[in-house]
């Protein structure tokens, strides 16, 4: 006789950032408890834009508990060209997903929010129960409002089904496996490859904006680590912020010396103001993660930074750019 399967994840998105990030806590921290299964999602596997494919992948791995990370995603200039298809790609996937797992009796589905998605005009530090208290920042709403409405549809889920589908709202998140694009990355990976690009050429990096933007990153394996005690032991429907404390916040202009320290780049920083800023800053607390957790420990930025770009250097012929 088969021996009964405890838990069976599927996580969507697997193949990305923050996929890959939970993928290593999985099988290399001993993450994955004896009668699990795990099972990693690519946009190769289904295209859960579309609502037959994503019917079928799940029907194929039959999962008792979703892990929702697959979504169109990109750098603030990405956004900004594209905000319909953020809007209309996200809605979709976002409905596809959490849909199907009710059809298909998903126990818990723990779906991934952004702190992009607050309101623009707000006081700090934001927290959870300030999604939907204005409009977001007009650079990515489109992504933003798709995204809020992940939260809207697990309280619905709740109260007409008592369902336990709940979400992550972390912050900037960076690692091995990102998107190192220069042009439609995110800011992290974006300077690695162009400080990498820069020192190989002998040419000044180009820092887009002002560099005074302040932004709290979460190395994507701790995210990865956090993900998996939602997971296991998170019971509110309502969301929960994943990240540092308000004061590990750092400018683009720290990070950027972090990146530069990070691939021993001596050569010169370059500001382009004729680019936007984006938010100037989207603080977010992490009071209620702490009072779960007084204990987790995050990995230092700069430590963080230094392994995501000896990640990009030494696997740059297959990083994502
Ligand atoms: P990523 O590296 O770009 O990965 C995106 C993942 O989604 C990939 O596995 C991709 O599959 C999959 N995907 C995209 N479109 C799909 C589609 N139509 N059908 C099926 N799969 C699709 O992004 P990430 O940074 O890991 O983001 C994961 C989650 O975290 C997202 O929900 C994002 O909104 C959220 N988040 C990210 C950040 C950040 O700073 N990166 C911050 C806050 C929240 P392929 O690789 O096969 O294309
Ligand atoms: P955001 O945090 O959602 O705005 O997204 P990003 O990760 O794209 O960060 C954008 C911030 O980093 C803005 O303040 C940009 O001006 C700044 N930035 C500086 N250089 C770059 C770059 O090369 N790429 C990106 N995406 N942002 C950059």
């Amino acid at each position: 006789m088969a021996s009964e399967v405890k838990m069976r994840v599927l996580v969507t998105g697997g193949s990305g950032l923050v996929g890959k990030a939970i993928e290593y806590v999985v099988h290399q921290e001993a993450g994955k408890l004896e009668g699990e299964e795990w099972i990693f999602l690519s946009s190769k596997d289904a295209d859960l834009v579309d609502v037959v494919q994503t019917r079928a992948v799940f029907e194929k791995y039959r999962p008792t508990h979703v892990i929702h990370l697959a979504a169109k995603v990109g750098g603030l200039y990405l956004h900004m060209m594209e905000n319909l298809q953020f809007l209309r790609d996200n809605i979709r996937i976002n409905d596809n997903v959490l849909q199907t797992a009710h059809e298909m009796g998903v126990t818990k589905v723990v779906s991934c929010l952004s702190s992009c998605i607050f309101p623009d005009k707000t006081t700090y530090p934001i927290d959870e129960t300030m999604i939907h208290n204005g409009p977001p920042h007009d650079s990515n709403f489109g992504y933003s409002h798709a995204k809020r409405m992940i939260d809207v549809q697990n309280r619905a889920y709740f109260k007409q089904y008592g369902h336990h589908y709940t979400a992550i709202i972390p912050t900037n998140v960076f690692g091995p496996h990102d998107n190192f694009s220069m042009e439609n990355g995110h800011v992290l990976s974006a300077l690695i490859n162009k400080t990498y690009t820069a020192k190989k050429e002998g040419t000044p990096v180009k820092v887009c904006g002002s560099g005074a933007p302040r932004r709290q990153f979460i190395y994507a394996l701790d995210l990865g680590r956090l993900i998996l005690w939602v997971l296991r032991e998170y019971k509110e429907i309502d969301p929960i912020i994943l990240t540092v404390g308000e004061e590990e916040e750092v400018s683009i202009k720290e990070a950027m010396h972090m990146v530069a320290k990070a691939l021993d780049f001596t050569g010169e920083v370059l500001f382009d103001t004729t680019k936007s800023d984006g938010q100037m800053k989207k603080t977010a607390s992490n009071v209620k993660l702490r009072r779960y957790l007084p204990d987790f420990t995050f990995t230092p930025l700069e430590e963080a930074i230094k392994t995501t770009c000896d990640w990009f250097v030494a696997n740059y012929d297959i990083a994502r750019k």
